[in-house]
């Protein structure tokens, strides 16, 4: 069920837009121009992507190492049913900022010191272009390399996911992660902080869309999700199911009670011979 809102027209070609209840950045299905709303009206947006270069089968094979790549995975998972696949490109607002923190507050490293200063900071920043995903945009590396100016005729091959946060939005998003992450930095050397203040100014701004390939797979009954990168082939996150119980967990738990049994009678022995 597609809850539509009020209906507004692309700005460079006049076509109606599809839009999705909470979408503010909206791609043309006619020529591929990206609108954004604002105050009721479209205005076109500079737009950007990388084409995916990972066809359905070779997504599945990476899928297939994956499972066998590690140690880690529980016993029989290549096996498992693929039961979904779906190329989706995500939105992404990525930002050039210049930053500079102040702070003051205390060391306690050796002995209780007062420390303060400006740390600056050049920083490429990532702000998902929706509210809710599983996307891990943090620990996403994009490969900017391989980005293009945007081409809706290319772009059939998989769902267009259009941007719910506008510029301004994603900047104030930027704002705040980036503040909390240059504290995390100044964590290093602060121990208490007495005050930390992060101004943020940005640079070029870009909206992109991102290929993901969105798999399923089934083990034992319960489905998994996994997501691979669609330039590159990167797993960018894969949900391992738990081992069996019985398996790796229990021998790890008998082992330690066999210890602790062996331990025990060990230092009753002791005594014995000690009396
Ligand atoms: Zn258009």
């Amino acid at each position: 069920m597609v809850d539509v809102v009020e209906s507004f027209n692309c700005a460079n070609c006049g076509a109606p837009l599809k839009i999705k209840k909470g979408e503010t950045v909206i791609v043309c299905d006619y020529c591929g121009s990206t609108n954004s709303l604002k105050a009721n009206k479209t205005f076109v947006i500079k737009h950007s992507w990388m084409p995916n270069k990972l066809s359905r089968e070779e997504a599945l094979k990476r899928a297939r190492e994956w499972m066998r790549s590690s140690m880690l995975m529980p016993p029989g998972i290549e096996n498992s049913e693929i039961t979904k696949a779906e190329l989706i490109y995500i939105p992404l607002w990525v930002f050039e900022t210049e930053n500079k923190t102040r702070y003051s507050g205390s060391s306690l490293r050796s002995g209780e010191k007062k420390v303060s200063g400006i740390e600056e900071k050049k920083l490429f920043w990532k702000v998902l272009g929706r509210r809710q995903s599983a996307f891990p945009v943090r620990e996403y590396k994009v490969p900017l390399t391989t980005k293009v100016p945007f081409s809706i005729e290319e772009a059939m091959d998989g769902q267009m996911l259009n941007g719910e946060l506008d510029e301004e939005e994603a900047k104030s998003v930027a704002r705040q992660e980036i503040a909390a992450h240059m504290k995390t930095l100044l964590e290093e050397t602060v121990d208490r902080f007495d005050s930390c203040e992060t101004e943020t100014s940005f640079g070029e701004s870009e909206f992109l869309h991102v290929p993901v390939w969105f798999l399923e797979f089934n083990y034992r009954g319960k489905p998994y999700k996994l997501l691979i990168e669609g330039t590159n082939g990167e797993v960018l996150k894969g949900e391992i199911p738990p081992s069996d119980f019985l398996g790796g967990e229990m021998k790890l738990i008998m082992g330690i009670a066999a210890a602790l049994i062996l331990f025990v009678a060990c230092g009753f022995l002791a005594l014995m011979f000690l009396r």
